[in-house]
Order: structure tokens, then sequence, then C-alpha cells
């Protein structure tokens, strides 16, 4: 009988808190490996890219068990496991890593080599990601444990700051990586596109990098008035489709130092309809020229649902020439968790990064999940957090 619990993708907006497997020590082609650890999941997130399969716009197969956000406790180690012990509370960054192949050697671990055989990258309870068994559960397996997990240096201390600690698993290392893409250091001037989890963390990373003043641009009013509350300059995109104007309104300048796109491809123009290229090319007009573009919003290479034949192969309209003619950067790609999560733990563990209150954490029961899901895809300003043990009700 098993004690597991987790979220299951049933099909297009459909997701379902079931009875699921216990963990094992088992790959995903069916190796056994002794180089993992079993969590029990202490806390694990809704993620936007979580919504990109659940509506529907990915190939992710029925029966997916979710969740690629997670933090936990250490309750089983396999016979390889030398650094961890019984009992260690850790953040699991998204990316499964193998910490051995070359890439993973440089610290690129978001293009891991061998954790995938489609591909060069893998993540847990993700479409094409490696097949790794999702987290948005009770319990977890953890391969290359030693290497892929960081431990909290004290329990109660990372206890009382679970709520911030719990986005070093994938949306603060990612907005960090967007910001520090983007080139922003002191006195820069950033436009975030984007108001959701991602972009807020993005915004929030810029202004600890050092920025000047951080613009976000979304369509919807409660993101909007959220991020102005958290000392962020609120760029309305519903007004009109002049994104320089409004730029210049906030600097005097219509072009930005520092650009970060946090929406990916199911973006959407002015006039509703999606338009995939859309923020992109809006980066390219509003940065300066030799400025840089971080892009940690998600584009893919297979998009059954695309506007059009182009887009469901992830080709979009661009305008390359462009960003070539001002000498752009762009920066693609996940975010590399491992390279910045042990430097934004500290930031928080001594309150320089108030994370949950920027995103707006919200704790709901695992058993809640599906309802988390379909709030946060009306566009609810906050990030919901599953609590699939009591362990948050309890510590805050
Ligand atoms: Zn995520
Ligand atoms: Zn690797």
């Amino acid at each position: 009988m098993s004690k597991n619990r987790g979220v299951v993708y049933l099909g297009p907006d459909n997701v379902e808190v079931q009875n699921i497997a216990d963990p094992a020590f088992i790959a995903p082609d069916g190796r056994k490996i002794e180089h993992g650890v079993i969590l029990k999941v202490v806390s694990t997130n809704i993620c936007g890219s979580d919504q990109h399969m659940v509506r529907g716009r990915t190939t992710a197969p029925e029966g997916l068990v979710l969740g690629h956000e997670i933090t936990g406790e250490v309750i089983e180690k396999g016979a390889d496991v030398e650094m961890l012990e019984v009992g260690d509370l850790v953040s699991v960054p998204f990316n499964v890593a193998c910490g051995r192949c070359r890439t993973c050697k440089s610290q690129d671990t978001g293009v891991c080599l061998t954790v995938n055989p489609e591909r060069a990258g893998g993540a847990y309870g993700y479409v094409d990601m490696g097949g790794w068994i999702g987290g948005q559960a009770r319990y977890v397996m953890v391969p290359y444990a030693d290497f892929n997990l960081l431990r909290f240096p004290d329990k109660d201390r990372a206890m009382a700051k679970i709520k911030d600690l719990t986005m070093l698993s994938d949306i603060l290392p990612t907005g960090f990586h967007g910001a520090i893409n983007a080139g922003v250091g002191v006195g820069s001037t950033v436009y975030v596109a984007g108001a959701g989890p991602v972009g807020l963390a993005a915004a929030a990373s810029a202004r600890i990098l050092g920025a000047a003043v951080v613009m976000i641009g979304d369509f919807n009013p409660d993101r909007l008035a959220h991020a102005e509350k958290m000392g962020f300059v609120p760029i309305d995109l519903g007004k009109h489709d002049r994104l320089g104007e409004m730029v210049a309104e906030v600097t005097g300048d219509p072009e930005v130092d520092s650009a970060i796109d946090a929406v990916g491809f199911e973006a959407r123009g002015h006039k509703g309809g999606e338009q995939p290229a859309i923020v992109l090319n809006q980066m390219m007009e509003v940065t300066r020229a030799a400025g840089s573009i971080g892009i940690p919003g998600l584009y893919v290479t297979e998009d059954p649902g695309a506007v059009d034949e182009a887009a469901k192969v992830g080709s979009l309209s661009l305008r390359f020439g462009l960003g070539w003619a001002k000498a752009q950067s762009f920066h693609t790609g996940q975010t590399p968790v491992i390279k910045y999560n042990r430097q934004l733990m500290q930031a928080i563990l001594h309150d320089r990064l108030n994370i949950a209150e920027i995103v707006n954490a919200k704790i709901i029961p695992l058993d809640d999940a599906a309802e988390g899901y379909h709030a946060f895809d009306g566009g609810a300003a906050a990030k919901y957090v599953l609590d699939p043990h009591g362990d948050l009700a309890k510590a805050s």
C-alpha cells in the first residue's frame, strides 16, 4: 500500500491529486542507482511552465506526475551518497544533472548531457525532460544527490524562512539568471516583460544587483498593482503598443540598458491574439545599442497548439535584423540553478531578499493543487506553494 500522493496530469485543464507509487532508487530507464536520496517533500511550487503543459500546449503524456520545484528532508539515502545525511533539509534544483558530463563540469547544469536520452537537459515531472518523476507529491527521489542538492546550514533558521527558500528550486535563480544575462549592474535601467512570479523574481534580482529603476510590463491589472506595491514601476501594456514611449515616460529615454523576457512563447499582443515573437521583438526595440537581453521565458521546439505552422516547431517571426544592427546580446535557456542558489540562499537567510512577499507566495494543501492550478491560470497575482505534510502551515 503506497503512502505517496501526487499531482497527476490527466489531459488539458485536468490535474488531480492521486495515490502514486512510492519513490525508489531507480532511474527512468530502469537502472538501479545508489547516488540518489528519497525526500519527504516539505514544499513544492506550481510553476508557469507547468501551466504550459496543463493548458495542453505541449506533448505531455497523460499520467505524468508533475512538479519540478521541490524542497524537502532527506529520509533515505543510497549507498553512494557521501555528503548528505538523513534529516538534512535541502533545496532541489529543478535541473536534473549528473555532475559528471562536460556541461555539468562547467556548471551548465540546465543542459546536462546524460540525464535525458532525447536532448540536453533534464527536469522532474516535465515533458521531454528525461522521465524523472515529479515532486508535487509527498515523497520524491532525487538522483546524483551529492551534486544536485543544496543543504540548508541550519534547519530551524531555514524553516523560519521556508516560504522564501522554496523559491530557490526554480523561479528565483531563473529570474536572477535573466538579470545577470541582461547585464544588470549598479545604476542599470531595466525592463522586465511579464509580472508573473518569474518576472517579479527577475525584477527583485535586478534590484539586488543594483538597478536604478526596474519597470515591469503586463496586461493583468492585479499583477501590475502587486508589482507596484513591491516597489517596481508598472507598465500597463493594455494602454497602447508603443512600449518605448511608456519607458520614456519613466526614464526620459525610450531605451533601457537591460531587458528580461519573463513571458515566453505564449505571448500576447496588445489586441489580444497570441503572437509568440512579440515580446522578443519588443525587447530588441526597447534595449539600447550594445545592450543585453535575458530570456528566462520558455520557448519550445514543439507546440501543437501554436497559432501557425511555423510556430508549431518553434520557428518565430523575429525581427532579428534589428537586434543585429543594434549589436545586442541574447541569452537563452534554462537557468543552471546550482550556479546561483547558494548565494541567493544567503541573501534570503540574511534578510536581503524577501522573495516570498515579492512573488506573493500562497500556501495551500497538496490536495488543493487543482484549485491552485486553476487560480494561477486565471491570472491570480500569486505564487502557489503546495504543503504536502502541513509543515509550512505549522512553520508560519
Ligand atoms: Zn518552475
Ligand atoms: Zn551532466
